[in-house]
């Protein structure tokens, strides 16, 4: 296969397998400028593959980037209703959003921190039914990467420009599984060895996990009483199965979001607003975040934390071996979409209320009360190291080891 042919199954894989893209469906693309060759490929197999409509919401760091150095908070703090109303529209008529990413993970470095602040809480605030229609998968959605020069130059600083675009393309297209077999037939086999895995650990149902390292995490997690762990392809109310993340490698469930004790240490530097937040640790007591530092960027920490009431608890915790296709590689990727998929992870703030039983059909106080958190945050990060130790404790106190030496024990 060469490289264009592969792109095209890649845009088709994108479509077909991730997104699902149903005949007569409106498509939302949200892609990256630098990026368009891709993206109309994209758009080309979504009418192929049945889509009714296709709309592109182009974005552009370049041109946010000049937005939040030149105009001022109360611009910055402000969502125009049109635009809130855009997005939730589309979320309203059940169409499938695929968002291309890839641009530089510095992207706003040196941009005034409060502006960044205060820019993602009005986004999060008005694009909040968006977001809860998509984290209770009730529309399709997908997110998968192309590269871009500076975020290629950052992962391989060693290479030229073109040497590292070619070198990130062959990671991604690696860990989306292009180039071997059929790609679509490699996913479903993929899709059942992940869902096998859930089987197995929501036969266990356990109480809670511990979880130890040499980095300095110690730490203790209560599981919300009726979790289901997931993985894998994801279900609308209309049983339409779609991937959410391409790749995704990751198993994950809803923790109680009253019941953390101990400290947490990052693995890998988190991506955040375009900026790095790097060798960081989280302490939680009774759930709640009561201390964090930083060495680099902990002002972005603050922000995430800070969100609203619910964003510093956590709700997601997830299962990856140390020893998967994208660890393997020894790749930095900087960027949560590839990192989260590389190491075991939790994320602040807002919890899939699908990997709780009947946890869709709940309100959002129904769900708060029974632990599963709430928040307009959901922020992935790493923690997986190789010498991960998790053990899981079951209702009657019996102890099983889940994670040794970072794999499945
Ligand atoms: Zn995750
Ligand atoms: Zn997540």
């Amino acid at each position: 296969m060469n490289h264009m042919e592969k792109l095209l199954e890649y845009a088709r894989l994108i479509v077909r397998t991730g997104a699902n893209v149903q005949k007569e469906q409106t498509v939302v693309l949200n892609c990256s400028v630098e990026n368009h060759d891709f993206g109309r490929m994209v758009v080309d197999e979504a009418y192929k593959a049945g889509a009714k409509d296709v709309i592109v919401f182009w974005n552009d760091v370049k041109t946010s980037r000049l937005k939040y150095d030149y105009a001022s908070l109360e611009v910055l703090g402000n969502v125009p209703a049109w635009q809130a109303e855009s997005r939730n529209y589309y979320a309203e008529q059940k169409a499938a959003v695929i968002s291309i990413i890839g641009s530089d993970p510095q992207a706003y470095f040196g941009v005034d921190s409060e502006k960044l602040k205060v820019s993602s809480q009005a986004s999060a605030k008005a694009f909040e039914p968006y977001y809860k229609k998509m984290m209770n998968s009730d529309f399709q959605w997908c997110v998968a990467a192309v590269p871009e020069v500076k975020w290629a130059r950052k992962v391989f600083p060693n290479h030229s420009d073109e040497e590292a675009v070619a070198k990130l393309w062959d990671a991604i297209l690696n860990s989306v599984r292009i180039g071997k077999e059929d790609a679509v037939k490699a996913w479903e086999k993929h899709n059942d060895f992940l869902r096998e895995k859930c089987a197995l650990l929501n036969d266990y149902h356990f109480e809670s996990f511990h979880y130890k390292n040499s980095l300095g995490t110690d730490f203790t997690l209560g599981l919300q009483k009726d979790h289901i762990w997931e993985g894998g392809g994801e279900y609308t109310p209309d049983q339409v199965c779609f991937f959410a993340n391409m790749p995704t490698e990751e198993i994950f469930t809803t923790p109680d979001c009253y019941r953390a004790e101990g400290t947490l240490v990052s693995s890998v530097p988190l991506g955040y607003q375009g900026n790095l937040i790097e060798n960081f640790s989280i302490t939680f007591h009774e759930g709640k975040v009561t201390d964090y530092r930083a060495e680099k960027g902990v002002e972005f920490l603050k922000i995430i934390i800070e969100t609203d009431e619910g964003s510093n608890r956590l709700g997601e915790v997830a299962l990856v071996p140390y020893d998967s296709p994208i660890s393997n590689t020894e790749i930095l990727f900087y960027d949560t979409l590839f990192d989260e998929n590389a190491a075991c992870h939790f994320a602040l703030g807002e919890c899939y209320p699908t990997t709780i039983k009947d946890g869709g059909k709940m309100t959002e106080e129904e769900l708060k009360a029974v632990g599963a958190n709430q928040s307009k945050a959901h922020v992935d990060f790493m923690i997986g190291t190789n010498d991960l130790e998790i053990t899981g404790i079951t209702k009657d106190g019996c102890e099983i080891s889940v994670f040794k030496n970072g794999n499945w024990a």
